[in-house]
């Protein structure tokens, strides 16, 4: 699912060097851990007045102690937080903020399309499950795969917790500190409410799960911010949206990049241009398996990643309808459905 990051050079700066630069404006990395697969996330503590803190962790009493003791290295608590912002959807960035927002009285700050996501987290988690089984039957999952992959995704639920959202954000609006001005940018693709945050006079972003070095971010499949509870598509372009995001983030002035995950990036064209290149192989990839027979996207899967296209069913399949959905646009595939499950074929 993952394919290796930036290569670095020796002219190139280090993590230590890019996160003493982030120290210089203000910002410091709080790496907190998580129990999910992809390790440590990325809370950023920013320096400025209001006292901000971007992201937070999951819901765990780990999470929480480690966070305490990242705050109490820079002379910080809880209680002195004052703005919390939320980043997107995701439980591992969001997963205590209610908890810090009650211990501190911080305003809460995230995009006004995911509040209502956030002020019913079960419920709209539920919709998420029921949404993520209807595309993977629809795509020819087995039913016991799903039925598996339901029980697990309920299980990681804990990590999450509603939270009101009392500071909302507008693409485009500016988040105005003492000492700084961020503009909040909307750049969705990995989740339907991926948020940026821009210091320009800094040239410095908050990008998190937006743009990560060591890990192509997953454009996971997800019922839009505005969906009812009926949602059943048609199907959200997931990748087609992150690579318009991406172009955009390509276009911008930036020497700092500060990501959800993993180190700082100092050259973000240089990896947008290879995470670009990334998605155009694997479109052409996937082409070559549609053109010998029409597949289901689980098929599709299973050919690139054997079992991890089991263990990992939705993942693996929102990868490849992300690319589907490429070639479609391209007019160099066509979908048919019959008896209920759907198969993609080459022209
Ligand atoms: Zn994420």
């Amino acid at each position: 699912m993952t394919e290796a990051g930036g290569s670095s050079t020796e002219e190139q700066p280090g993590e230590e060097e890019l996160l003493e630069r982030a120290a210089e404006q203000g910002i410091h990395r709080l790496a907190i851990p998580t129990p999910f697969q992809v390790g440590r996330v990325n809370a950023y503590l920013i320096e400025d007045s209001p006292l901000t803190l971007v992201d937070s962790g999951p819901n765990s009493g780990k999470a929480l102690d480690e966070l305490e003791q990242a705050l109490a290295a820079h002379g910080r608590s809880i209680e002195e937080l004052e703005l919390l912002v939320i980043t997107h959807q995701h439980i591992d960035h969001f997963g205590l903020a209610s908890i810090l927002a009650r211990r501190s009285g911080a305003e809460v700050a995230a995009l006004a399309g995911l509040a209502p996501y956030l002020r019913d987290f079960r419920a709209a988690a539920e919709l998420d499950d029921r949404f993520a089984e209807q595309t993977m039957l629809l795509h020819g999952i087995p039913a016991e795969v799903v039925t598996a992959l339901r029980a697990v995704s309920a299980s990681f639920r804990a990590w999450g917790s509603a939270v009101e959202v009392t500071r909302p954000l507008r693409d485009g609006e500016e988040l105005a500190l003492r000492d700084r001005t961020l503009r909040v940018l909307h750049r969705p693709g990995h989740s339907p409410s991926d948020t940026v945050l821009h210091d320009e006079s800094r040239s410095t972003m908050l990008a998190a799960d937006h743009l990560i070095k060591h890990i192509s971010s997953n454009p996971l499949i997800a019922r839009p911010l505005d969906a009812g509870p009926d949602f059943t598509g048609p199907r959200p372009q997931a990748l087609v949206d992150y690579i318009a995001s991406l172009k955009r983030t390509r276009e911008m002035e930036l020497s700092l990049v500060l990501p959800g995950h993993g180190e700082p990036i100092d050259d973000h064209v240089a990896l947008i241009d290879q995470r670009l290149r990334l998605h155009d192989r694997r479109a052409e990839k996937i082409h070559g398996l549609i053109a010998v027979a029409p597949r289901t996207a689980h098929e599709i899967a299973l050919q690139l990643w054997g079992n991890i296209a089991v263990t990992q069913a939705y993942l693996t399949l929102s990868e490849v309808l992300g690319h589907v959905d490429l070639l479609l646009a391209q007019g160099r595939v066509v979908e048919s459905e019959s008896d209920g499950v759907v198969r993609f074929t080459a022209m």
